[in-house]
């Protein structure tokens, strides 16, 4: 049977990435799942690949089905999609059919006392569909498909300026977003450390300087990367091969020290470093993790009033917000795309962005190649 909406034709089948066991992906044909009240379905035109995808398909978490690892349970993972709703569900009226919409990750599950602050992305039914969660490409079905379901909170619409490729880049500037709503918000006039040029820490550049920050200071080791955050608005470049970021900040601020740090970079010794950073009273968002535990110096942090955040995702509709900066031009996201395959290559495009090869910060997959 094949159904039809008002433009576009909806197979019943569609084709979509499995996760077998761990790295095994095969591309299979799956049905086309129905939306049901407050869900639409997705033709997916675009998704990027991220850092967090090649740990699914590795190890199995972040995500969980029901509370297990996703291996074999037909789960298709991936996250950072934009595409074109071709179906309602009952009663939706916020979107249309034919409309372009970008994601955000987390719908949470609506009825657990965290969704109801509207901190869903620390959801207490994180992980189980059954009690309404759903975190697409984590908890529930994601973007390496033709088609998926989402929830109509976690759409904005995107103008025809904005392009496929740059639209699957705002759920990573929703997230640098993010980190900075946590950490206080508003923040015209202060000084910002990103640290860790990678799509998180270069779109934290971007959102920090649009928001008026001054001055934005990106550090890390490759000297490209380091160059992107230039052109994406960063005042000052610190390559720590070269200089100790610390005294690098000391330098750059007259030995006053930032009043926030957004820690991109996971590495072990990064927040004993960003402690070092700010003034007193600084804020830190750590929004990468290291796979070891780390020592830090919490008598400095006592001592000197500093506030330490932990973040996952991109929470209070922090991607609305990115999606405006982007549509208004404030920054080029574009300048993180380096690469684009078919749908057919997504194992070509995790290879490359796993082994950064050529240097590949965000690889986007097309749907529709021309
Ligand atoms: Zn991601
Ligand atoms: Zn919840």
């Amino acid at each position: 049977m094949t159904y039809s909406s008002n433009e576009f034709r909806v197979p019943p089948t569609m084709k979509a990435w499995v996760l077998g066991g761990p790295d095994e992906l095969s591309l299979l044909e799956k049905p086309v799942p129905e939306p049901e009240p407050a869900e639409v379905l997705l033709r997916i035109d675009a998704i990027a690949v991220c850092a967090t995808d090649l740990e699914i398909i590795r190890h199995g978490t972040p995500a969980l089905i029901e509370g297990e690892l996703p291996f074999h349970k037909g789960f298709t993972p991936g996250h950072e999609y934009m595409g074109t709703v071709v179906k309602l569900g009952p009663g939706v009226n916020e979107f249309v059919i034919g409309d372009r919409v970008a994601v955000e990750v987390h719908a949470g599950c609506g009825r657990c006392s965290r969704c109801r602050e509207g901190m869903y992305t620390s959801c207490l039914n994180y992980g189980f569909h059954s009690r309404g969660h759903r975190a697409n490409g984590f908890t529930t079905d994601g973007g390496f498909a033709e088609y998926a379901i989402n929830h109509v909170n976690t759409m904005v619409h995107i103008p025809d300026h904005v392009s496929d490729e740059e639209a699957t880049l705002i759920v990573t500037a929703g997230t640098a977003m993010y980190g900075l709503d946590v950490m206080g918000g508003l923040i015209a006039g202060e000084s910002v450390v990103v640290t860790g040029p990678g799509p998180i820490g270069l779109m934290g550049v971007g959102v920090a300087k649009s928001l008026g920050a001054t001055p934005v200071i990106l550090t890390g080791t490759r000297e490209r990367r380091l160059q992107i955050g230039r052109r994406l608005g960063a005042d000052h470049i610190v390559n720590v091969t070269e200089e100790d970021p610390v005294e690098a900040i000391a330098r750059i601020t007259g030995g006053r020290g930032v009043q926030y740090v957004l820690e991109c970079s996971g590495a072990p010794a990064a927040l004993d470093q960003s402690v070092r950073m700010v003034k007193r009273g600084g804020r830190i968002c750590l929004a990468a993790f290291p796979h070891e535990k780390v020592l830090v110096d919490l008598a400095h942090i006592v001592r000197n009033n500093i506030y330490v955040f932990g973040i996952r995702g991109e929470g209070k509709s922090a991607t609305h917000r990115a999606a405006t900066l982007i549509a208004q031009k404030r920054f080029d996201a574009q300048l993180i795309h380096t690469h684009t395959f078919p749908l057919t290559e997504v194992p070509t495009a995790i290879r490359y962005a796993r082994e950064r090869i050529e240097d590949a910060i965000k690889v986007v997959v097309k749907m529709r190649c021309q």
